[in-house]
C-alpha cells in the first residue's frame, strides 16, 4: 500500500511536471536579402541629392532582424578600373544611406574588385568604420572564407558568400585582399566549420552564380546547391543572373537560385527590372519559411515595392513553394497570414 502510494505520488508529480512544462521555442528571426545593388552612376548621384533608393522598402527592411544585400560595386576613392566592359565604383557617402537600411553586405561577386585590390581593401575599412558587416571578402583568403556571424534572439547565423563568375582574379590570395571563390570542396569545408568552429545554429551560403538572363538555374547551380545542403546549409540563396530564377525545395530546405536585381542602373530588358527582396523565417532548427517581395526597378535603377504581383513563398508544411501576395501573405500560416494562390 505504502509502495503504491509512493508510486501514485510519483506518477502524479511526473504528470504535473510533464503537463506544466511549456514548449520552449526560441523567438524566430527574420532575415532579409536584396539582390544586386550597384550604387554608382544614377543611383549614386540620386543618393548625393538626398534621395533614398530604399524608401519604398524602408518599412519592410526596418521590421526585419537582419538585413543584407549583395553590394555589386566597390565603394572607394582609389584604384584604377580593370580592363572589362562594366566597372562600378561608388562614393563612400553612399554608406550613410546603406547603413540606415542594411546590417551587412555580401561582397563575393564579379564587381567588388573592379578597381583593384587597394580599392577593395579601402572598402573593407570603410564598411567596418560604418559598422556594416560583410561576408565573402577579406584582407586575405582565410578572412574571405570566414563567416559573418549574426546573432539574434539567441540564434547564431553564419553568413557565407561566394562568387563563381569571372574574373577569378578578384579572388583573395594567401596575403592579398579579395573575395571568396566558390570551389566546391572549400565551400563544403566552410559550411562544416561554421558549425564546428563558429558554433552556428544556422548556415546560409549566398552565391553569385548562374547565366545572365536565364529564368531557370543551370545544372551546375543545382548540383552545388544540393551539395551545400548535404553539407549542412539550411538554405541556399543566389544572385547574379540579373533576373529571378526558379526555386527548389530539397530535403525540406529552400534553394532560391536568383533573387535578381535590386538597385541597378545597367538593365537591358524588362525581366532585369523585376527583382525579389527575400525574407527568411528562421528558428533554431532551420529556415521554416520564406516569402519574396517584388521590386520594380525604373530606368534610373531605383526600386519600388510592388505589392500587387504574386511571387514565391513557402512554409515547411508545404512540399513546394506557392505564389503569395507580399503585402498581406506570409509563410507562417499559424500567424494568421494568408497565401494567395495562382
Ligand atoms: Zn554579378
Amino acid at each position: 500500500m505504502k509502495l503504491s502510494l509512493i508510486s501514485l505520488i510519483f506518477a502524479v508529480s511526473s504528470f504535473s511536471v510533464f503537463a506544466e512544462t511549456p514548449v520552449i521555442r526560441t523567438k524566430p528571426v527574420t532575415l532579409l536579402f536584396a539582390g544586386d545593388t550597384t550604387l554608382d552612376s544614377t543611383p549614386g548621384a540620386l543618393i548625393k541629392r538626398g534621395i533614398d533608393p530604399f524608401k519604398s522598402f524602408s518599412p519592410l527592411f526596418a521590421a526585419a532582424d537582419i538585413r543584407l544585400l549583395n553590394l555589386e560595386c566597390v565603394v572607394a576613392t582609389t584604384g584604377q578600373a580593370e580592363p572589362k566592359h562594366y566597372t562600378f565604383r561608388a562614393a563612400p557617402q553612399v554608406l550613410q544611406t546603406l547603413k540606415r537600411h542594411a546590417d551587412g553586405v555580401t561582397l563575393a561577386n564579379n564587381h567588388s574588385g573592379d578597381y583593384g585590390r587597394e580599392a577593395f581593401a579601402q572598402m573593407l575599412s570603410l564598411l567596418a568604420k560604418n559598422n556594416i558587416a560583410q561576408a565573402g571578402g577579406g584582407m586575405n583568403l582565410s578572412e574571405a572564407h570566414t563567416p559573418w556571424m549574426a546573432e539574434r534572439n539567441g540564434i547564431r547565423i553564419a553568413i557565407l558568400s561566394y562568387n563563381e563568375f569571372m574574373p577569378r582574379s578578384y579572388e583573395a590570395g594567401t596575403y592579398t585582399p579579395g573575395v571568396a571563390w566558390s570551389e566546391d570542396e572549400q565551400v563544403v569545408d566552410d559550411i562544416r566549420r561554421a558549425r564546428s568552429i563558429y558554433q552556428a545554429d544556422i548556415v546560409l551560403p549566398f552565391m553569385h552564380w548562374g547565366w545572365e538572363n536565364e529564368p531557370k538555374a543551370n545544372l551546375r547551380q543545382r548540383q552545388l546547391a544540393k551539395k551545400m545542403i548535404d553539407a549542412g546549409a539550411d538554405a541556399v540563396i543566389g544572385g547574379h543572373p540579373h533576373v529571378t530564377q526558379d526555386l527548389e525545395i530539397y530535403k525540406g530546405k529552400p534553394i532560391i537560385y536568383s533573387v535578381g536585381n535590386f538597385i541597378m542602373k545597367e538593365t537591358d530588358n524588362d525581366q532585369q527590372r523585376v527583382g525579389w527582396v527575400l525574407r527568411l523565417n528562421i528558428d533554431k532548427t532551420g529556415v521554416y519559411g520564406f516569402d519574396t517581395h517584388v521590386a520594380r526597378i525604373n530606368q534610373d535603377g531605383m526600386p519600388s515595392y510592388d505589392k500587387k504581383t504574386p511571387s514565391p513563398c513557402w512554409t515547411n508544411t508545404w512540399p513546394q513553394e506557392r505564389m503569395c501576395l507580399a503585402g498581406d501573405a506570409l509563410t507562417n500560416e499559424s500567424n494568421g497570414m494568408r497565401a494567395v494562390f495562382r
